[in-house]
């Protein structure tokens, strides 16, 4: 990797153009879709790729219909949706030949940046890409100015950011999920397939994917994320959050000590050790606000704490605190969401 620390004014920085070579910037976003079609973290990857020094913005849909996706990522000024494939009838379980297929798009329609979701997925598939093509990366980014040609990362479990400048063409970067707001700016795009003549080494097949059973709402990407504490108290209890969760459309996560006591599995943990989550809402219940917890949270839009204690460190970390008992605070939220739910 080829990331450096800011030092003076470099012109040959990302997707940008020496005074020598002054082109059109083409900047490609890996789009990833879920069941319900284009995730809406992709929304916001596309906005953080804008220039307002110009240049063209590809979407690269793996073995996806590129002529449907076209209306939706035009309006976010996507110009070219790419449908992208190679010859194999299964290259969805194949990350090597989805990277491969991805690296020759890269090269073909000379992408100078490739930026794509810091989930599982994209940092899997994007750190496949920059190895292959030999280009620095830089994952979960919590911002990225094309215009300046920086990226900034979070570092010391969110103590410090660090400012990078990465040189070379192409570069390849994820960015954290929820990092940055999703703003349309319409365009008109066409959409083609684009088939990679790659052969597929054939060392990884992913055979089964399980979902964790936890939730119907990725951690990593949600919008609103409920967390409970080790006062939770059992596994059972969870439930609470779960009927609340629903209500809100959110993900329920848990503290280190409450999947620590078994209420909960470590795939719902949020921190240092867990997961590093960027919500717009953060609803943190009967969390005491260690740092390593805050480590994996902090970078939340709004910052709710619910808690007994009114010297609970959370206090001081969040936007609004409720200082109560969560086992009467929460089903309480619950049934104010649903009555304000129903029709009128
Ligand atoms: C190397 C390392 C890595 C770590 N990684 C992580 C990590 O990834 N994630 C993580 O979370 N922690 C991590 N920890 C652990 C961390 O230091 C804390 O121990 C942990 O976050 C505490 O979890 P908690 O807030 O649920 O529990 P506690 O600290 O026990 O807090 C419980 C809170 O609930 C409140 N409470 C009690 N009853 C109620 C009630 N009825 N209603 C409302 N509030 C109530 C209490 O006032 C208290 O504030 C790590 C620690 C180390 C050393």
């Amino acid at each position: 990797m080829t990331a450096e620390p800011l030092p003076a004014q470099d012109p040959a920085h990302l997707g940008g153009e020496t005074g020598a070579t002054k082109r059109m910037a083409n900047i490609g976003i890996l789009i990833e879709s879920g069941a319900e079609g284009i995730k809406e973290t992709n929304f916001g990857v596309i906005t953080a790729a804008r220039r307002k020094s110009g240049g063209n913005l590809f979407a690269f849909i793996i073995d996806g219909d590129a002529a449907a996706a076209k209306a939706v990522l035009e309006t976010y000024g996507v110009r070219k949706v790419v449908g992208v494939t190679a010859p194999a009838p299964d290259i969805q379980a194949r990350p090597e030949l989805q990277a491969a297929a991805l690296a020759a798009a890269v090269t073909h329609f000379e992408i100078t940046g490739l930026l794509g979701v810091a989930s599982p997925k994209g940092r899997d598939l994007l750190a496949r890409v920059a190895a292959s093509l030999d280009a620095p990366l830089v994952q979960d980014c919590l911002k990225v100015d094309m215009d300046e040609g920086t990226v900034t990362k979070s570092h010391f479990s969110g103590r410090t950011t660090a400012t990078l400048r990465l040189k070379g063409s192409p570069w390849v970067c994820s960015l954290r999920p929820n990092s940055v707001e999703p703003v349309p700016a319409p365009a008109a795009a066409t959409a083609e397939n684009f088939q990679a003549q790659t052969v597929d080494p054939g060392r990884v097949c992913v055979k089964d994917v399980k979902k964790s059973g936890t939730g119907a709402t990725d951690l990593a990407e949600a919008n609103i994320i409920l967390t409970g504490g080790r006062a939770i108290g059992s596994s059972e209890n969870y439930q609470m959050l779960r009927e609340c969760a629903e209500v809100l459309g959110a993900a329920v996560g848990a503290s280190r000590a409450a999947v620590d006591a078994g209420y909960a599995p470590h795939s719902m943990q949020v921190g240092q050790t867990g997961k590093t989550v960027s919500p717009k809402l953060y609803i943190a219940c009967g969390v005491s606000g260690a740092v390593q917890h805050f480590a994996g949270m902090k970078t939340s839009k709004v910052i709710v704490a619910i808690n007994n204690d009114k010297d609970a460190p959370i206090f001081g970390k969040s936007d609004y605190g409720i200082l109560g008992d969560m086992f009467e605070v929460v089903p309480a939220l619950t049934e104010a969401l649903r009555k304000r739910r129903q029709p009128k």
